[in-house]
């Protein structure tokens, strides 16, 4: 038995990581079964993952932070990030924490010609997707609609500005919605003519929010840009999950990632 395994968040009846991991499960005939938790306290984060005798489990908001907290070892590019959607048991007792997020996004964007990037917002997602970048040396800006979440970023050396004084002096190749406006609104992460100057320059945009038309990435199609939503993400970051969770490595065309893709089409 390859274990019991769980997505933490709050909320969490949304989360559709239950179906990617059990129907890879079933897939690969691994005997694994994955549950989704809802926790109301973060600080109870790994006395639940022990209690409830997981062999793994991803984390998602808002407990990332608390994921990174409160395992045993943090684990490549989460180092930096500062948080962790990913856990492992290792030896019975040793909790590693990884992030899977920032390799997941990066595998959306690597064959795109990028010679720099902005990201609109400073949240927990901004910080996977700008560090991946930076580990790839593609030069980031950040704007933010305020300022207290940019600290992160000055810290490591980012280029980062409040949306409303942000005057772009270059253009950038691809813009990077990270916020959550448009989720549950019908709003723009910033100023309207501020994001078609941007857009006019750009040659890609990248929606992290998945399975709906938000009005940042109906201002790109407008300008023809290359458009991609969060859904290849969302599958990527389950799918470098997964292999860690099995301690082994798979040829993607085997879990048949087209079809999930269209599943995923069907239930957002
Ligand atoms: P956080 O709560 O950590 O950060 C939210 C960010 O959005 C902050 O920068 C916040 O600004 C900004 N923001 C919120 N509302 C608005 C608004 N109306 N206008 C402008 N800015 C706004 O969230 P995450 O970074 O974890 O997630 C952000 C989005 O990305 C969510 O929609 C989430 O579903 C999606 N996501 C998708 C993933 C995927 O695999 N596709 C993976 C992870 C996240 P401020 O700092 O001022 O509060």
């Amino acid at each position: 038995m390859l274990g019991f395994f769980a997505v933490y968040g709050n909320p969490i009846v949304h989360s559709k990581s239950p179906f990617l991991h059990n129907y890879a499960f079933e897939k690969l005939g691994l005997s694994g079964y994955y549950s989704r938790i809802l926790l109301d306290v973060g600080a109870n984060l790994r006395r639940n993952f022990l209690s409830n005798g997981l062999s793994g489990a991803n984390i998602t908001l808002p407990f990332k932070e608390e994921a990174f907290c409160q395992c045993d070892e943090v684990r490549g590019v989460a180092q930096n990030i500062g948080a962790c959607n990913t856990w492992v048991l290792e030896s019975r007792k040793h909790l590693v924490g990884y992030n899977t997020d920032a390799q997941g996004f990066y595998e959306c964007i690597k064959e795109y010609k990028i010679n720099n990037a902005l990201i609109i917002g400073a949240g927990g997602s901004a910080k996977a997707i700008a560090m991946i970048l930076q580990s790839h040396n593609i030069p980031t800006t950040l704007i933010n609609r305020s300022a207290p979440n940019l600290g992160f970023f000055a810290d490591k050396g980012f280029e980062c500005y409040v949306s409303s004084e942000f005057k772009p002096t270059c253009s950038y190749d691809i813009l990077i919605n990270t916020t959550s406006a448009g989720l549950n609104d019908n709003v723009l992460p910033c100023d309207e003519a501020q994001l078609k100057e941007l857009c006019s320059c750009a040659k890609y945009a990248f929606e992290l929010i998945y399975g709906k038309l938000t009005p940042f990435l109906a201002l790109a199609q407008s300008f023809d840009l290359v458009c991609a939503d969060g859904k290849e993400m969302l599958i990527n970051q389950a799918a470098l999950s997964f292999e860690l969770f099995c301690k082994q490595k798979f040829n993607r065309d085997n879990l048949d990632i087209q079809s999930i893709k269209a599943f995923m089409g069907e239930i957002s």
